[in-house]
């Protein structure tokens, strides 16, 4: 089996992470998180979201964020963009790439959108259309794209469907999300063998959730069928609203490094660099980060922590 050389981390914690933290975070912090992860070495940033300030509070500030990053040459700042009204102020603040959701099931897009998927596609189609107009990059989420919180299991060929009418409407590429961190490898080979009958692996990502202490095995199985493109959050911020209180969310950068370090697999990113700017948020949020690497404190040591005591080792 062929794995890949090189892999794209899309660092989502920013936006996705902070978006479902509780503590209000000041917009000086978000900008500094922002400009310690493009120093890290990510190359791709979602940075915030210009969804309307009352559905995502924690987001208000995203006409202030997005212009007050220090852009480093060569990242990308893609921002979620739900509506034409939240492309005009993407738009005003400097956006040049954006994301779209869409739901594989009418379901879950009936509870977030009040709309079905072919109602969200010609939501989305609005969006994508006036964006490619101005030349701007678009990326595509399938959320619910492994299992949804009110349909159940998803089929992968409805998965594939939807991935390839968001390609059909314009987007570059699309995020497989496994929203409520559901998915196992097979689950991963199953639904990517479906959406590779409509498109190639260059243009996929996984986004994975480690609710079940999976993603890092979904990635795997990800990386085994070509995919290139891996969605994460520092510190794997961001719980799991579909979950128990608690319950962990977005994969983490860190284990995420780790891991592709370990495999020889390339990426460009600092563990360090990442670990520093995950504890620079974290002293933000009122709460411990949720990263096992993180709280390993890092790469293994050869001897043990400054003031612990460990009992001997079995
Ligand atoms: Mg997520």
């Amino acid at each position: 089996m062929t794995m890949p050389e090189r892999v794209t981390i899309v660092e989502v914690g920013p936006r996705d992470g902070l978006q479902n933290e509780a503590a209000r975070i000041p917009t000086a912090a978000k900008v500094a998180f922002i400009d310690r992860l493009s120093a890290a070495g990510l190359g791709v940033i979602e940075a915030t979201s210009f969804v309307h300030p009352r559905a995502v509070p924690q987001l208000a500030d995203a006409d202030e964020v997005l212009p007050a990053i220090a852009r480093a040459p060569g990242v990308r700042y893609p921002v979620l963009v739900p509506t034409r009204r939240g492309l005009e102020r993407a738009i005003a603040a400097g956006a040049d790439e954006i994301a779209v959701v869409i739901g594989a099931t009418d379901a879950f897009n009936r509870a977030n959108l009040n709309r079905t998927v072919d109602g969200a596609l010609a939501d989305a189609a609005l969006v994508v259309t006036a964006a490619r107009a101005r030349g701007m990059r678009v990326r595509g989420y399938v959320s619910v794209a492994f299992g949804c919180p009110y349909e159940g299991e998803v089929p992968p060929g409805t998965t594939a469907a939807v991935a390839g009418r968001l390609l059909a409407l314009g987007a570059d590429e699309i995020s497989l999300g496994d929203t409520i961190g559901a998915a196992t490898p097979g689950d991963v080979h199953r639904v990517l063998d479906a959406v590779l009958a409509v498109t190639d692996a260059g243009r996929l990502g996984l986004h994975a959730h480690d609710t079940r202490g999976q993603a890092l095995a979904n990635v795997y199985a990800a990386l085994e069928r070509g995919v290139t493109i891996v969605d994460s959050s520092a510190g794997g911020l961001g719980g799991c609203p579909f979950a128990g209180p608690g319950a962990v969310g977005n994969l983490a950068t860190e284990d995420l490094v780790y891991f592709l370090d370990g495999l020889g697999i390339a990426h460009g990113v600092s563990l360090e660099g990442v670990m520093e700017a995950s504890a620079f948020i974290a002293g933000h949020l009122g709460h411990g980060l949720r990263s096992p690497t993180h709280l390993a404190g890092g790469r293994p040591r050869t001897r043990p922590l400054p003031g612990t005591d460990p009992p001997p080792a079995v």
